[in-house]
C-alpha cells in the first residue's frame, strides 16, 4: 500500500513540491492536496504582469486541474476546501466544508498573509491588498470605473501595482515611508533614477510619509487617506504593499511549533517528524522567505527526503532583485550599501541614466546595485554566490565577464569560473545543496537589511560608456 501524503496549500512552493515529486518518487504515495483558491497551481510572480494587461489568465497558470488529474493527484481547490485543523494525534487533515483526510505524511505550504497597516479605515471597502487572483480582478474593474488610487508601500510590490494601475488608465500615487523607493533593495543614487523614471511615466509620490487614516463616505467606501502631517489625498482605491507575514494559524492552533513562521530544521521537518512545511510559511535558523529561488530550493530538498535518500540539507543563499515593470532595468544583490570594511567601485554615465555599484570585502564581490544596464547581473551573481576571490580581475570587474575572462586568460592569472568549486546542482556526495538558480527574470524582493556605516574606500569611475 502507497503511504497518504497530504500537502496543505496550492501555491508556488507546493506546486513545485508536487513537480518535483511527480519527476522522482511518484510510486512512493496517494497524493491529495488542498487550495482555498479555485484554481489549480499559477505563476504568482506573474500577477503584475496580469495588471499590466502584458500576460492574460491563461498565461500565468503553471498546471491547470487537468495536470493533476492526469498525475493521479486528488486536488481539492476553493473555500470550502481550506483546512480549517490538523489533527496530529489521529494523523488527518480536517477542511471547511467538514471532510477529513487522513496522512501518513503531511507538507503545510501556506504561504504569506499581506501586512495590514493598523490604522483606521484598514478594511473600508476598495482597501485592498495585492496577493491572488482576486486582487488583481478588484484592481482591474476598479480602474474601469474609477480614476484616483493610492498605493501605499515604494517597494517592489507596491511599485508593479503602481505602474500595473497607471498602465489601466488611474492616476496613482505611490505613498512610502523612505525618502526614496525601493530603499531595501536601492542606495540614494539608484532610487532617485528610479523614481524620476517612474514620475516621467505619470506615477506621483508622497514620500516620507507616515498615514494616519483612511477616511470613508457613508456607504463604507474609500474616498481619501490622511497623514501624520494633516495632509489628505482624495482617492477610489488604496492598495496595500507594506510587507507579508508567513500564513502560520494553522499550523500554531495545531500545536505545530512556531515562531515568526513555522519552526524547520535544515530537511525542513517541524518539531512534528510527520509534518514538513516549506515556502513563505516557514523560518529556517531565522529566516523567513519572500522570493520564489528560495523556496524552489526548499522544495528540492524535501523531494529528497520524501523519496526517502534523506541527504539533502536546505542553506539559504542570497538572492537578487529585479523590478517587473517594462523598460525599467534594475537589480540588486547582497550586501549594496557599504559597511565598515568594504570598498566601493561606482560608474555612473549621467547621459544614459546608468549606475552601477560593486562592494567588495576581502577580495570578494559582496553586493551589487546595477541602474539601467543589468546586463552583467547573472555574471556579478555568481560572484557573489561562489564567494570567488577577484583579486585579479578586479580592475576589469566593472566592465563585466566578457573582459575579467579576457585579461584573466592574457595575464594567465587563474578565470573566476576556473577558481569556483561549486557545480551549482544538487551535489549528493556531500550531501550540500547547491542552488539550481531560475532566470533571473523569475526572481525580485530582496529582504536582507544591511547595516550602514562610513566606508573607507570608494573609487568613483565616472564618464561616458
Ligand atoms: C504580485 C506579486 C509579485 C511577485 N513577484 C515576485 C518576483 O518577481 N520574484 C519572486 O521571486 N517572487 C515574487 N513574488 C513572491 C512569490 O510569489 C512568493 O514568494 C511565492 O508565491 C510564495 O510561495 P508559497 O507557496 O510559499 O505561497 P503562495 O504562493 O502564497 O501559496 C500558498 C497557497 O496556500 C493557500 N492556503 C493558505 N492557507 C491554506 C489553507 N488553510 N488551506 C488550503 N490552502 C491554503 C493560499 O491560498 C495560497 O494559494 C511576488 C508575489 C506577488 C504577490
Amino acid at each position: 500500500m502507497k503511504a497518504k501524503l497530504v500537502l496543505i496549500g496550492n501555491g508556488m512552493a507546493g506546486g513545485k513540491l508536487l513537480e518535483e515529486i511527480v519527476a522522482t518518487c511518484a510510486d512512493l504515495y496517494d497524493i491529495t492536496v488542498f487550495g482555498n483558491e479555485p484554481y489549480g497551481n499559477y505563476n504568482r510572480i506573474m500577477l503584475s504582469p496580469l495588471l499590466a494587461g502584458d500576460k492574460t489568465l491563461d498565461d500565468i497558470m503553471i498546471n491547470h486541474r487537468q495536470w493533476y488529474t492526469d498525475h493521479d493527484i486528488q486536488l481539492h481547490a476553493g473555500k470550502e476546501k481550506a483546512i480549517v485543523k490538523i489533527d496530529r494525534a489521529r494523523q488527518q487533515v480536517i477542511a471547511a466544508d467538514g471532510s477529513i483526510t487522513p496522512y501518513h505524511r503531511l507538507v503545510i505550504a501556506t504561504g504569506s498573509q499581506p501586512f495590514i497597516l493598523p490604522v483606521e479605515g484598514a478594511h473600508l471597502e476598495g482597501v485592498i491588498s495585492f496577493r491572488d487572483i482576486a486582487d488583481v480582478e478588484k484592481m482591474i474593474t476598479t480602474a474601469q470605473s474609477h480614476r484616483r488610487a493610492i498605493v501605499i508601500g515604494g517597494g517592489l510590490l507596491g511599485l508593479e501595482a503602481a505602474m500595473g494601475l497607471t498602465t489601466r488608465g488611474m492616476q496613482v500615487t505611490v505613498v512610502h515611508n523612505h525618502d526614496i523607493p525601493l530603499n531595501r533593495q536601492l542606495d540614494a543614487q539608484a532610487g532617485m533614477l528610479l523614481k524620476h523614471e517612474l514620475a516621467s511615466r505619470g506615477l506621483s509620490f508622497k514620500l516620507n510619509a507616515s498615514t494616519h487614516k483612511i477616511i470613508g463616505d457613508e456607504q463604507g467606501r474609500v474616498t481619501a487617506i490622511q497623514f501624520d502631517d494633516g495632509s489628505k489625498i482624495e482617492t477610489d482605491l488604496i492598495v496595500m504593499a507594506v510587507g507579508i507575514r508567513p500564513n502560520i494559524e494553522l499550523a500554531k492552533s495545531s500545536g505545530v511549533y512556531c515562531e515568526k513562521g513555522i519552526i524547520v530544521n535544515d530537511t525542513l521537518q517541524t518539531y512534528d517528524p510527520r509534518i514538513y512545511a516549506l515556502g513563505e510559511c516557514i523560518e529556517h535558523r531565522g529566516d523567513t522567505f519572500g522570493l520564489v529561488a528560495p523556496l524552489y530550493d526548499q522544495a528540492k530538498v524535501l523531494v529528497n527526503h520524501l523519496s526517502e535518500h534523506g541527504i539533502a540539507r536546505y542553506q539559504t543563499l542570497p538572492t537578487a532583485t529585479k523590478l517587473k515593470v517594462t523598460g525599467i532595468h534594475l537589480f540588486s544583490m547582497g550586501k549594496f550599501l557599504e559597511s565598515q570594511h568594504c570598498e566601493t567601485l561606482i560608474f555612473q554615465d549621467d547621459a544614459q541614466n546608468i549606475y552601477k555599484k560593486l562592494v567588495i570585502e576581502n577580495e570578494t564581490l559582496v553586493g551589487v546595485v546595477l541602474y539601467g544596464d543589468t546586463k552583467e547581473g547573472a555574471f556579478y551573481s555568481e560572484l557573489i554566490d561562489q564567494h570567488t576571490n577577484i583579486k585579479h580581475i578586479r580592475p576589469y570587474l566593472m566592465f563585466g565577464r566578457g573582459l575579467c575572462d579576457e585579461m584573466s586568460i592574457t595575464l594567465g592569472s587563474p578565470s573566476p569560473d576556473a577558481s569556483s568549486s561549486d557545480t551549482s546542482t544538487l551535489d549528493a556526495a556531500s550531501s550540500i545543496p547547491h542552488r539550481t538558480r531560475p532566470p533571473i527574470e523569475q526572481r525580485s524582493i530582496t529582504v536582507e537589511k544591511p547595516k550602514v556605516v562610513d566606508c573607507p574606500k570608494t573609487l568613483t569611475v565616472t564618464g561616458s560608456a
